[in-house]
């Protein structure tokens, strides 16, 4: 169980079957648990007074013993193209984003796993503030609540997709991540598909293999940038550690295990993989499993070694991978006025 500062309970890191039997503990109906946690979880409440169909006395004897670690969108950005950059409050002080992307048929969330990141990766903003900690799944669940709350407000429509694409790395967040995204996709939660949510990783060989034996039914990116180990091992420090011998090897096993294909990011920056043997390299990087290819635009951060490429470049990608039959997406960015997008998250406003 999650303690707070004030040495209460958070309430929401109790699963239904604790919540039923500290009722039953209590000498109450183990249904009072039921109830609580319709509130916690499928009605959103923030406060014990909100539980309408629960009595005075008993909401106030839950405000004694637990809290209820609700986020709070402190400050909300928008950008000229719709996108909206949240500056998320967590119960602790520390500040993380969540963005929500408009298209004309679908509304995306982009959530944050971590407050900072345990990676190193050259070209993001994230990795200049280091790992703080983990988010709680309730904490990742409320991003996703609070977009689905704009996207009915903006555009009249519930949130469609979700992409695990903001602060962190979901893979060394495991076990909370799981447990948000059983929540997202639960009868008891928001109940949404699986197939409708993405995990981006950095490649963390380990972590791709065990959560490849957990079949889980959303979808996997991986962060490729660069199928040279030189050069990755330059964008990417921690590849070091990580090779893409040891991520091939987990992306087959993942294969073998979901049968589902895996979508490779990738930015061409200018110098660094806007060359012919970079493409030839990632086309045989394709052919370890079957996969898919999105191109996505470079977001600045004011570091001088990084520069879009020429568009020369993203067409000679676009035409190598296509004559070898590879799906490619080319990707345009989305929110970068209000530095919102890949790679931008970087708690600016706080
Ligand atoms: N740690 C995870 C998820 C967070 S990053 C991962 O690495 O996948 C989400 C995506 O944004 C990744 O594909 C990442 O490589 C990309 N990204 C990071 N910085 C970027 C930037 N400045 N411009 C464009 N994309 C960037």
């Amino acid at each position: 169980m999650e303690q707070t500062q004030t040495n209460k309970i958070d309430i929401r890191s109790l699963d239904l079957e604790q919540l039923r039997q500290y009722f039953v503990d209590r000498g109450e109906k183990a249904f009072r648990g039921n109830q609580i946690y319709e509130w916690l979880w499928k009605k959103g409440a923030h406060d014990f007074d909100d539980m309408t169909n629960i009595s005075k006395s008993t909401r106030a004897f839950l405000d004694q013993h637990f809290v209820i670690n609700h986020i709070r969108v402190d400050d909300m950005q928008r950008s000229s193209d719709g996108t909206i950059k949240n500056a998320v409050k967590l119960h602790d002080g520390l500040t993380v984003e969540s963005v929500m992307i408009p298209t004309p048929t679908r509304t995306t969330a982009c959530v944050s796993s971590q407050v900072g990141c345990s990676l190193n990766c050259e070209f993001c903003a994230t990795a200049r503030l280091k790992r703080m900690r983990n988010l709680n799944p309730d904490e990742i669940y409320d991003q996703v609540v609070a977009i689905d709350q704009q996207s009915r407000a903006y555009y009249n429509r519930p949130l469609s997709n979700i992409v695990f694409m903001g602060m962190g790395e979901p893979l060394m967040n495991y076990k909370n991540v799981i447990r948000s995204i059983d929540k997202i996709t639960g009868d008891d939660g928001l109940g949404m598909s699986p197939k409708r949510i993405t995990l981006s990783t950095s490649g963390v060989p380990k972590m791709i293999k065990k959560l490849a034996d957990d079949r889980p039914k959303f979808n996997l990116a991986l962060s490729l940038h660069s199928a040279i180990d030189e050069k990755r091992v330059k964008i990417m420090p921690f590849n070091e550690q990580f090779p893409l011998d040891d991520i091939k090897e987990a992306l087959k096993y993942w294969y073998e295990k979901t049968g589902t294909r895996v979508t490779y990011e990738y930015v061409v920056w200018k110098g660094i993989n806007d060359q012919m043997e970079d493409v030839q390299a990632l086309v045989e990087f394709c052919k370890v499993i079957p996969c898919k290819v999105n191109i996505i635009e470079y977001n600045s951060i004011d570091d001088a070694r990084f520069e879009q490429a020429a568009t020369k470049a993203i067409d000679m990608y676009e035409h190598e991978l296509e004559k070898n039959r590879i799906v490619v997406n080319i990707r345009r960015s989305r929110g970068k006025d209000i530095d919102a997008a890949c790679g931008q998250l970087a708690n600016k406003s706080s």
